[in-house]
C-alpha cells in the first residue's frame, strides 16, 4: 500500500526537500496534500509533478489561478479544515509552514494523520501544550525534524532524565562568526540571509545568523524532552556536522555525526528504520580531524541571553518573543531597521510594564496564544517606529 503524505508549506526548503526525497521512490508513496501561502506557480508545478490529490492555496487571491491549472486536483483555499479533505487518517504529514502560521495547520494535521513531522519549531515552542494534549486525544505520533531534536531524539531513546548530564546544541555560528563586532551594526538583509553552510528560508536564516535559532531551539527541546531545562548549553561548531551533543552521568559522552541536510531527518521519520538515503552527500572523513568547537560569544550574540528569559519568565514568553522576532526580522528584511534592533526591540518588550501581565498565563486554548501574540507584534511595531 501506497503512504499517504501531506506537506504543510510544501513550496519552502523543508518542503521541497521533502519532496526531494519521496521522488526517488514515487512508487511507494502518494501525494494526498500540497500547501502554500502566495507561491502557487511552484504549488501547481508540484501538483502536477506528484499527482497530488489535494492542494490548499492559503491567498485566496491565487485560487483561481491554481483551479484553472489543476483538472484534476482538488484546490482549497485559505483556512480550509483538513479534517473535511481527508476521510480517513493519512500517514504522514510534514509541518513545515514558517511562523506561528504553522500552528492552527499543525493541529489539524493531528487530527487526521497518523504521524505528524514537526519543522515548524515556531509552533512546538507557542502551542506545545496544545499539541502534545491533541496528539494524545487523537493517538498521533510527532516527530521533530530540526537537526538539533532529531539528534538529541535519536540519543536519547530510552534515556531518563538521571542519566543525563549535559544536553549541547551546536551552533555553526551563521555568516558572521568571524565580523568584527563593531561591524554588525552595518549588515545587510542580503548578507545575514546567506548561511555559509547551508540554503534555507529567509526568515530561519536571519534567525540562524544572530543565534535567535537557538533561542527557540533550547525552548523546543524542553517542550518536547524530559530532560531539566537547566541541562540545555550551546556551542559553536563551524563545520555543522554535529547538531547536539549528551553528556551522560556514567562519563560518556554522544554525539551523531552527519552532513548538513535536511533530506536526512526528513528521510528518516518517513521510513523509520528502513531508511537507506541514497541522494545525500557523505561527511568526507578527512574532514572529521578539523572539527571544532567554541564556546558562543555573548557579545557577539547577545540573543543567547534570552535563552534563560524564556524559560523563566513565564509560560507565554516564548510566544511573546517569537512575535516579536517574526516582525522585527520582517522589518529588518524590508530594511526598516537595523540588524541589532532584532535583539535589542525583544529585550525592551521584556521590560515592558505590561509584559508581565501577558507572559505569566499557562496558555489552554490557542485564543490564550493568540491573544499574547498579537499584544507582542502590536508593541514591537510601536516600538520600532518610535
Ligand atoms: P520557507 O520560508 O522556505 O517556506 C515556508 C513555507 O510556508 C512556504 O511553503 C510558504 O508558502 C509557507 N507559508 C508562509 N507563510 C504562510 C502562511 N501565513 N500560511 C500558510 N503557509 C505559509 O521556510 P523553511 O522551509 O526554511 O522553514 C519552514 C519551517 O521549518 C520554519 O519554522 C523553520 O524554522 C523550520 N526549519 C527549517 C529548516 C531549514 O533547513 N530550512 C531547518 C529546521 C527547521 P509560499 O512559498 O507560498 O510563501
Amino acid at each position: 500500500m501506497k503512504k499517504k503524505i501531506a506537506i504543510l508549506g510544501s513550496t519552502g526548503s523543508i518542503g521541497k526537500s521533502t519532496l526531494e526525497v519521496i521522488s526517488k521512490d514515487k512508487k511507494n508513496f502518494e501525494i494526498v496534500l500540497l500547501t502554500a501561502n502566495n507561491n502557487y506557480k511552484k504549488l501547481i508545478q508540484q501538483a502536477k509533478q506528484f499527482k497530488a490529490k489535494n492542494v490548499l492555496i492559503k491567498n485566496h487571491k491565487y485560487y483561481l489561478n491554481v483551479k484553472k491549472s489543476l483538472k484534476k486536483t482538488k484546490v482549497y483555499y485559505g483556512n480550509a479544515s483538513l479534517k473535511k479533505i481527508f476521510k480517513k487518517k493519512i500517514d504522514y504529514t510534514m509541518s513545515a509552514i514558517v511562523g506561528i502560521a504553522g500552528l492552527k495547520p499543525t493541529l489539524e494535521s493531528i487530527k487526521c494523520s497518523k504521524v505528524v513531522a514537526i519543522a515548524n519549531k515556531e509552533s512546538i515552542i507557542c502551542g506545545w501544550n496544545i499539541i502534545s494534549k491533541f496528539a494524545n486525544k487523537y493517538k498521533t505520533k510527532i516527530l521533530p525534524i530540526d537537526s538539533e531534536h532529531f539528534s538529541i531524539m535519536e540519543l536519547t531513546k530510552n534515556i531518563s532524565d538521571s542519566e543525563v548530564e549535559e544536553i549541547i546544541i551546536t551552533a555553526s555560528g551563521g555568516p558572521f562568526l568571524n565580523l568584527p563586532i563593531k561591524k554588525l551594526n552595518k549588515v545587510k538583509p542580503a548578507q545575514a540571509a546567506k548561511h555559509p553552510n547551508w540554503k534555507m528560508g529567509k526568515k530561519i536564516s536571519i534567525d540562524s545568523s544572530n543565534l535567535m535559532n537557538k533561542v527557540f531551539e533550547v525552548v523546543e527541546a524542553c517542550k518536547i524532552f524530559c530532560f531539566n531545562k537547566k541541562k540545555y548549553s550551546i556551542m559553536i561548531h563551524p563545520q555543522s556536522y554535529v547538531h547536539s551533543i549528551i553528556r551522560f552521568k556514567n562519563g560518556l559522552i554522544k554525539m551523531i555525526l552527519y552532513n548538513a541536510d535536511m533530506k536526512i531527518p526528513i528521510s528518516n521519520t518517513i521510513y523509520g528504520k528502513d531508511n537507506h538515503v541514497s541522494n545525500i552527500k557523505k561527511i568526507d572523513s578527512n574532514l572529521l580531524s578539523k572539527l571544532s568547537f567554541y564556546k558562543v560569544n555573548l557579545k557577539r550574540f547577545p540573543s543567547i541571553r534570552l535563552i534563560d528569559k524564556c524559560l523563566n519568565q513565564g509560560p507565554l514568553t516564548p510566544t511573546i518573543v517569537n512575535a516579536s522576532n517574526e516582525e522585527l526580522v520582517k522589518l529588518f528584511l524590508s530594511k526598516k531597521i537595523g540588524y541589532l534592533d532584532i535583539v535589542k526591540t525583544i529585550n525592551k518588550i521584556l521590560i515592558d510594564k505590561d509584559f508581565k501581565k501577558y507572559a505569566k498565563r499557562k496558555p489552554k486554548t490557542i485564543n490564550d496564544i493568540e491573544y499574547a501574540d498579537k499584544w507582542s507584534r502590536l508593541k514591537t511595531m510601536t516600538l520600532s517606529v518610535l
